[in-house]
């Protein structure tokens, strides 16, 4: 399988604060590779560094072979990366309706954008149920499947998903997943960020453990031993 991601010795912070220490991973075409870690550790940092929204400081970013590193987010989602980003981040005085076609806004997708509308709906009946009600209005499962829904709007080939189970129902994460995992049977290659370990690894295909700026623990996710997980996950940053 080809690499769709590589990640190298990635080094990025916030001004003097740096968060990742020479971070390296890298993300196959047509999977879904999850990203678990202890609070601070890292995980929205290396999202947000991929997506060009905090600056890389040494290391590279390569997408489709290509050297990426800091290029701007604009450029990435025009390459078709889509960030659905933890707390949904939806725009709550706009209708869901409007919300979607927000997500059609690059320029390649605005002519597919009813569409791939269509597309979205089909998928999240509810969306289309509370098309004309404000975003404000949903409850958080609904929030996260727009969010997931605007982000589908942008065509990407891979979504970096951060904590969509963050505050939900365990049967609402559950369906989240489940969409993650049609996501993926339909050809769609997925980063999701995740603390809940268990539902997370029932649908990866690779796992990584960030603790600390670092990779800790690179595993698929059928080898995946549960108790080197739990030792390592809760273990103390030296
Ligand atoms: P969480 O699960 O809590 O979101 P995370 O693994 O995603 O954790 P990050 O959000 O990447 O971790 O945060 C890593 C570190 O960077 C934390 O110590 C955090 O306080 C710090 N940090 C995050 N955002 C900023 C910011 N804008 N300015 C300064 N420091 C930040």
């Amino acid at each position: 399988m080809a690499k769709l991601l590589e990640i190298e010795s990635l080094r990025a912070g916030y001004g003097s604060i740096n968060v990742l220490w020479d971070l390296s991973l890298s993300i196959e075409e047509g999977k879904l590779t999850c990203i678990l870690g202890p609070n601070g550790g890292g995980k929205t940092t290396l999202l947000r560094a991929i997506m060009g929204l905090v600056k890389t400081e040494s290391g590279r970013v390569l997408y489709q072979g290509r050297d990426r590193t800091n290029a701007p987010t604009w450029d990435m989602v025009a390459d078709g990366v889509a960030m659905i980003p933890e707390g949904r981040m939806v725009f709550r005085d706009m209708s869901v309706a409007d919300n979607l076609l927000m997500g059609a806004f690059p320029k390649k997708c605005r002519a597919n954008a009813p569409k791939n509308l269509q597309m979205v709906y089909d998928m999240f009946p509810r969306l289309y149920e509370r098309r004309d009600q404000l975003a404000g209005a949903l409850s958080g499962g609904e929030a996260q499947m727009l969010a997931m829904g605007r982000g589908l709007m942008e065509e990407p080939k891979l979504i970096l998903v951060d904590e969509p189970s963050l505050g939900l129902a365990p049967v609402v994460v559950d369906e989240v997943m489940g969409i993650l995992d049609r996501l993926k049977q339909e050809g769609l290659t997925i980063v999701l960020v995740e603390q809940n370990t268990n539902k997370a690894l029932k649908i990866a295909d690779h796992v990584y453990l960030v603790r600390g700026g670092k990779v800790v623990l690179s595993e698929t996710a059928d080898s995946v031993d549960l108790g080197r997980l739990h030792d390592l996950y809760f273990a103390r940053d030296t």
